[in-house]
């Protein structure tokens, strides 16, 4: 039987990655040339265990790269890249799984795995399993990230999100719990324990701190100040730990009246960057990740400053190694030093999705960078939907963006007019505004519903 405890050794494991506080006298300030042998070390670990996983030679080939080929980190941009359409070629050729996940029942000695998936919209979700080492390095990273953040032993962290298929609420419980002394509190988002109930639970308990995306930050204020007659920034919070994507912080900071901190991640990585308190850009922990920005469309690599789509090489994957993952999210890298003294390189906050990019009339658009738009914009509350039409007869492609008033006082035709030239001149487009009644589009957002906010719909016929 594998029993969990003994499937690791966990002393070499906290020395390899040092959970916080020690990994910030250590790992966090150590210099560049100082990381590289550890760098290379687990690099080469991931290239020898990657060739033993059929999705890897089968991409590797196809690049025509041969065992022996990639000798260190230098030759990594030789590798080609994957992204989740592979991931999920690679399960309809081999279901349910796929073969990125390098594990034979029959052959295998049994190792205690977790198990979850993306949030899949259509078809069936990408399913990843963890390794217990797998999962612990991503509680290490995960819990460095709340104590960069401020969280500390018996601090109250209140949870909103989902524990279901998809992963980040369990890896938040599963992070505070066994590395950072605070007591987690998952509430789940707003269909598990209401918006409002949210608020009494935090008020009620004096919770320290709240976790949850930013769009759902603004909501639940929205909820508090209309539905409770109750300002949250009585709250008086530590922090908000958050994943804002493209949202605006300064306007979440002033609604809560609290340090609002970003961080970045995905399903089969757990978090690779976060805000220190400096909120100077996000660090990578470059113990555990190689990242690197490219072009999205001729993958070539971007310079210091330069929006490109996010790549990340993980360096402790036992099940479904990543290697060269292109995210598609896009991001920066953020040049100077941060006053707190980390080495590590630090990106910015997230522009959009290359995938979810729209072309209107010659010029990309981020249906995110809309939002952004839209949240500067007080008489709104910031909930909004992009709807990319074509007219039938000269098939100009239309966006429209529709936006939700704050209230009823609000002068819908007036916010329309002052938001669609903010938009032009932002954007370089101009959009169609439709003002509607506060929350008259969670019904194509699914805000209260889902992890992931729809923002996009996107009707022309391809
Ligand atoms: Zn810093």
């Amino acid at each position: 039987m594998p029993l969990y405890h003994r499937s690791l050794d966990f002393d070499a494991l906290w020395r390899d990655y040092p959970p916080a506080p020690d990994y910030f006298d250590t790992t966090y300030r150590r210099s560049r040339d100082a990381l590289r042998p550890a760098q290379e070390q687990r690099f080469q670990q991931q290239i020898e265990r990657a060739w033993q996983i059929p999705f890897y030679q089968r991409l590797w080939a196809k690049a025509g790269i041969q065992r022996g080929d990639i000798r260190g980190l230098d030759d990594l941009t030789r590798l080609p890249t994957f992204s989740v359409h592979d991931m999920r070629e690679s399960i309809a050729r081999n279901p349910p799984w796929g073969d990125l996940i390098g594990l034979d029942p029959q052959r295998d000695d049994p190792i205690p795995l977790v198990f979850q998936t993306s949030g899949g919209t259509t078809g069936l979700p990408r399913v990843m399993m963890y390794a217990p080492q797998d999962r612990e390095v991503m509680n290490i990273n995960t819990a460095r990230r709340m104590y960069m953040q401020g969280v500390r032993p018996f601090d109250l962290v209140q949870v909103a999100l989902a524990t279901g298929l998809p992963n980040a609420g369990f890896l938040m419980r599963e992070s505070l719990w066994k590395y950072t002394g605070a007591v987690p509190i998952i509430s789940g988002p707003g269909n598990q324990t209401s918006t409002r109930r949210q608020v009494e639970l935090m008020k009620g308990w004096g919770v320290h701190f709240f976790a949850a995306l930013g769009s759902y930050l603004r909501h639940v204020a929205a909820v508090a100040r209309d539905e409770l007659k109750f300002d949250v920034r009585e709250l008086k919070l530590k922090g908000l730990l958050s994943w804002l994507g493209v949202d605006d912080r300064k306007s979440l900071e002033e609604l809560w009246g609290a340090d609002v901190f970003d961080n970045y991640g995905t399903n089969e990585l757990g978090t690779v960057c976060c805000d220190c308190k400096y909120k100077t850009g996000m660090h990578v922990f470059e113990d555990s990740f190689i990242v690197e920005i490219a072009d999205p469309e001729t993958l070539e690599t971007k310079r210091e400053g330069e929006r490109g789509t996010l790549i990340v090489t993980a360096l402790f994957k036992h099940v479904a190694p990543m290697i060269r993952f292109n995210t598609n999210d896009v991001l920066s890298f953020v040049s100077g030093e941060c006053p707190c003294g980390s080495t590590h390189r630090r990106l910015s906050q997230l522009f959009g999705r290359a995938d979810n990019m729209v072309k209107i009339r010659g010029v990309n658009v981020f249906p995110e960078a809309v939002g952004a738009c839209v949240a500067e914009f007080g008489q709104s509350n910031g909930e909004y939907v992009c709807v990319v039409d074509q007219t039938s007869a000269s098939g100009r492609e239309e966006m429209t963006i529709m936006v939700e008033a704050a209230d009823l006082s609000v002068a819908k035709a007036d916010l329309a007019a002052a938001l669609s030239a903010r938009l032009h001149d932002a954007l370089g487009v101009s959009f169609r505004v439709d003002v509607v009644g506060r929350g008259e589009l969670s019904r194509f957002t699914g805000i209260d519903e889902v992890m992931k906010v729809r923002r996009l719909i996107d009707r022309r016929r391809h």
